[in-house]
């Protein structure tokens, strides 16, 4: 089957908080910009019933309330949105592109926004009773089916406890499986302390999963105490499971580099190891993952991606023109050095005016332009002839060494 081809200038892969708002600064800077989501827009926080954290919602907030916010106003920005897997990128041209079933998106930016998803305990029986049949990753989703019954919650970090706080709500008992001695969890003091003295929630220590049984739908689950070997049968009616997460990152494998997680290295600008290329939010190795950082990686990532079509727009439409040869002067406004040369820069424009273009490009704010003409430091000027770079001169310039450039074409 011929796939169709459509262009666009940022494809961003993965419609959770980090995807949504790279949209939004994509959207409102005038890009022709895709949003690629597999299942639900709004991601991982749309599974957690209350955001407390979040600034701006003193009384908290629901993770879709808030998604769909965002939702609404990356639309609002003319985003346009497709609910289909990427199944492979090609990322080392200019051109990028995103491969979907039936379709291949072309784009000059390509935003990784792709998340992670739950970590399985990789206990016996569990690929049996995932998702309907009793294992659950979402409290959101699966509480209100969950009422009046008994729930065993795996894990004790922050999502755990508040999810496991959250289901007592609907269901008679929650009990935590613990892998910590007793009093030890992973969460915030705040919610531990909430947590212990809740009546419908019990702890059992030093345990993990080591086995998940039942007939048609999960019946109990077998907990192994981790000091004494002891196994500890559970009856349950369902199990949410709450151990941190594993990245989406299968379809970057062997071309983004990753660390050995498998989370995208990036470096503060949500730059990857290829040019024109951004990741956000959960997807990349960082100290913390939450809405508000993936918020914020979502933005940088988005001005980036701005920034990087505008240079690439500048290095080919001005500064690789081939009409006539050009001149490059990398500056910094701020360096002596470089504001000394600037008249020697600034007479060479007058009076070669309609024979030689010169180009002055600050090098703090137009990093990319200089990546692209391999210069690093400033003041340094590149000659361009025939579209090709000709030299660069880094240190020592000068008005006759300039001249004597320029007579010899
Ligand atoms: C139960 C729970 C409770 C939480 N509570 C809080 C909280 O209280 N406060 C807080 O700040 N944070 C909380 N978090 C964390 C927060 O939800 C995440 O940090 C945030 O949602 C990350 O956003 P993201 O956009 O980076 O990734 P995600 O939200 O994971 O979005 C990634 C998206 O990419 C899509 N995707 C992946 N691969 C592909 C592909 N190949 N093709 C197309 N689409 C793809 C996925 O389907 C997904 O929708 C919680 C998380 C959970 C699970």
């Amino acid at each position: 089957m011929e796939k169709k081809v459509e262009k666009y200038d940022v494809v961003i892969i993965g419609g959770g908080a980090a995807g949504l708002t790279a949209a939004i600064y994509c959207g409102r800077a005038k890009l022709n910009t895709l949003l690629i989501e597999k299942s639900l827009v709004g991601g991982l926080a749309t599974y957690t019933n209350e955001i407390e954290n979040f600034p701006g919602f003193p009384e908290g907030t629901s993770g879709l309330g808030l998604m769909d916010l965002y939702h609404k106003q990356a639309k609002k920005f003319g985003v346009k949105f497709k609910l289909t897997d990427v199944k492979g990128v090609k990322l080392d041209a200019e051109t990028k592109i995103v491969e979907t079933f039936r379709t291949n998106y072309e784009a000059k930016v390509v935003i990784a926004a792709t998340g992670g998803k739950p970590r399985l305990t990789g206990a016996k029986g569990e690929d049996l009773f995932l998702y309907d049949k009793g294992i659950s990753f979402c409290a959101t989703c699966d509480a209100a089916a969950n009422t009046g019954k008994t729930i065993l919650v795996v894990g004790s970090g922050d999502a755990a406890i508040e999810e496991g706080m959250f289901l007592t709500k609907f269901a008679d008992k929650v009990i935590v499986s613990v892998l910590h001695d007793t009093g030890k969890m992973d969460c915030n003091e705040i919610a531990k302390g909430e947590a212990l003295a809740n009546p419908k929630m019990e702890f059992i220590w030093n345990t993990v999963v080591e086995e998940f049984a039942g007939t048609q739908h999960l019946e109990k689950v077998i907990l192994k105490n981790v000091k004494t070997g002891e196994l500890i049968p559970v009856p349950v009616d369902s199990c949410f499971l709450f151990i941190g997460y594993i990245p989406n990152t299968e379809i970057f494998k062997d071309i983004l580099d990753m660390n050995k997680p498998g989370y995208l290295i990036t470096n503060e600008k949500m730059e990857t190891n290829f040019d024109g290329v951004f990741a956000a939010g959960d997807v990349r190795d960082k100290f913390l993952k939450q809405v508000s950082t993936a918020v914020g990686d979502g933005a940088i990532a988005g001005y980036a991606a701005e920034k990087y079509i505008a240079e690439t727009e500048t290095f080919h439409s001005q500064i690789m023109r081939d009409d006539m040869p050009g001149l490059v002067y990398l500056w910094n406004a701020v360096d002596p050095k470089c504001r000394e040369y600037l008249p020697i820069i600034e007479k060479i424009e007058a009076d070669y005016r309609g024979k030689i273009r010169v180009t002055k490009v600050d090098i703090y704010k137009s990093s990319g332009i200089a990546n692209r003409l391999g210069v690093k430091e400033a003041p340094s000027l590149v000659s361009i002839s025939h579209g090709k770079i000709n030299k660069i001169y880094t240190d020592g310039i000068n008005e006759k060494e300039l001249a004597d450039l320029l007579a010899t074409g």
